[in-house]
């Protein structure tokens, strides 16, 4: 079947990672642009194949390049609703080549062709070809399949225009529904060949962390094959409708997270949030000196206020980990009403970037709009601080009102005096976990490990000392 693709093609090379000594050229990622985009359509020329733009072979080593993935699909009852689905298995099925490297989905996709693959005549082409071999081999609904790549800069620019386009029509009909409209949620496990304990739980009102696929579109790929890695979650009985917990909902993720997992809060950070796997668009992520919430996508490339890249963060909370304080999800929840609900919504979110907060502006409560910092206006917690203090921020009051229990339960205790010059600016925080860990390992001794899961660090006051 692949006898003319000059390179192995087999799950088996799913994992592969091409880093920077062996990669012979990058393809659309942070420091370029790109898509992909499935579209359903009449007429489509079974087994077409073009490739628009310089070739592998016409690329130089090292360089960076715009790329785009066309896929046009036809079929008597192919959906429109199927193309979210069908779309977000291009990043598994890219990985299936040997030498070609696919990460994350829609106009994030970031790629790398391997040298190894240039030197054994690996071209897009064959990209192509065995793109279309295998969405018709994964999908027999699909009767009719054409691929295009584009490589061309000012192709690729309109390429990406549309993709947008298509993206936020899907967006904007998952709006229209909210949690309460619907009888049954979605799950989805396709990212448990590399997060083995991800579910995603996608409701109307939390589009799954990808950004990739919404309700409507799970309830067509269930519909499709209801023995799929998307399948059908009974809401049953809400245990708390704030937080977003069900008691089928959690049934299922200790199920299917092989009883790693088995309680979730949909729409919070704190106790029980969504596992991540790694292709969420962005973080949502706790500052206790603040007691607020700050938000990166993976598109940003400076230092959170917590002192960490997105990059760092990610490796943190991704892999299907339940990580207290950190929860991976889509900038479309961010849109929703129930957004970080059981948190305070908008109300506890004390920094994002300017990027995604411009893209965003809408949804965010008028009165907040101008008291949330992006990275140009603080970076530092101290400068946050200053920030949310000058423009009223509403989290200064919960930290006040935080401030005053601490002080009447000290004064019960009947504290030690403490000496103030040590105490650093943090000290009238309230008591909140200074540093979280998913895992923490102690050594011992004794032919025993001990093991902490989800760690959390308290400290009562924060004492910074000038070295000396
Ligand atoms: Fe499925 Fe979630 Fe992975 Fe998206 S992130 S493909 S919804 S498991």
């Amino acid at each position: 079947m692949f006898e003319d693709i000059p390179v192995d093609v087999s799950p088996m090379y799913e994992g592969e990672r091409i880093r920077a000594a062996n990669m012979f050229v990058e393809l659309s990622g942070p420091k370029s642009i790109g898509a992909e985009l499935v579209q359903v359509e009449e007429n489509v020329e079974d087994g077409k194949i073009e490739v628009i733009g310089p070739e592998i072979s016409e690329m130089d080593q090292g360089e960076i390049y715009p790329f785009g993935i066309l896929i046009e699909i036809q079929g008597e009852t192919l959906e429109k609703e199927l193309e979210g689905v069908i779309e977000r298995r291009t990043h598994e099925l890219c990985n299936y080549i040997k030498g070609f490297m696919h990460l994350n989905q829609r106009d994030q996709i970031w790629c790398r062709v391997s040298t190894e693959a240039r030197d054994a005549g690996f071209k897009f082409e064959h990209l192509a070809k065995t793109l279309s071999i295998l969405f018709k081999e994964e999908f027999p609904i699909i009767e009719s399949i054409a691929v295009t790549v584009l490589t061309d800069k000012e192709k690729v620019e309109k390429f990406v225009e549309k993709a947008k386009e298509q993206y936020d029509k899907r967006d904007a009909k998952a709006r229209e529904l909210t949690d309460e409209d619907v009888d049954v949620f979605y799950g989805c496990v396709m990212c448990q060949s590399f997060a083995p304990t991800h579910v995603c739980v996608v409701t109307p009102d939390r589009t799954a962390l990808c950004g990739a696929i919404n309700w409507f579109d799970c309830r067509a790929a269930a519909k499709m094959d209801p023995e799929g890695p998307i399948f059908e979650i009974e809401k049953g009985n809400v245990l708390d409708d704030i937080k977003g917990e069900y008691d089928k909902v959690n049934e299922v993720m200790a199920e299917k997270s092989q009883g790693t997992v088995d309680k979730v809060y949909l729409h919070s950070v704190f106790e029980y949030p969504h596992t991540s796997c790694g292709c969420f668009e962005a973080v949502a992520f706790y500052i206790p000196e603040l007691d607020g919430i700050g938000i990166v996508d993976r598109d940003f490339k400076g230092e959170t206020p917590l002192g960490i890249p997105f990059s760092a963060m990610a490796g943190q909370c991704s892999g299907g980990k339940q990580v207290e304080g950190f929860t991976g999800l889509s900038l479309e929840y961010m849109r929703s009403p129930k957004f970080l609900q059981a948190d305070g919504g908008y109300s506890r979110i004390i920094w994002l970037p300017k990027e995604i907060k411009d893209s965003i502006i809408e949804y965010i409560p008028e009165d907040l709009r101008d008291k949330i910092p992006t990275e140009e206006d603080a970076t530092s917690i101290k400068e946050i601080r200053k920030f949310l203090r000058e423009a009223e921020h509403p989290i200064m009051e919960r930290l006040k009102e935080s401030k005053a229990d601490k002080e009447a339960e000290m004064e019960e205790a009947q504290p030690e005096e403490t000496d103030q010059d040590e105490v650093s600016e943090f000290a009238d925080v309230p008591v909140a976990p200074v540093a979280y860990a998913p895992e923490i390992a102690m050594p011992t001794s004794g032919g025993v490990k001990i093991i902490f899961k989800n760690a959390k660090i308290y400290a009562e006051k924060v004492i910074i000392k000038r070295k000396q």
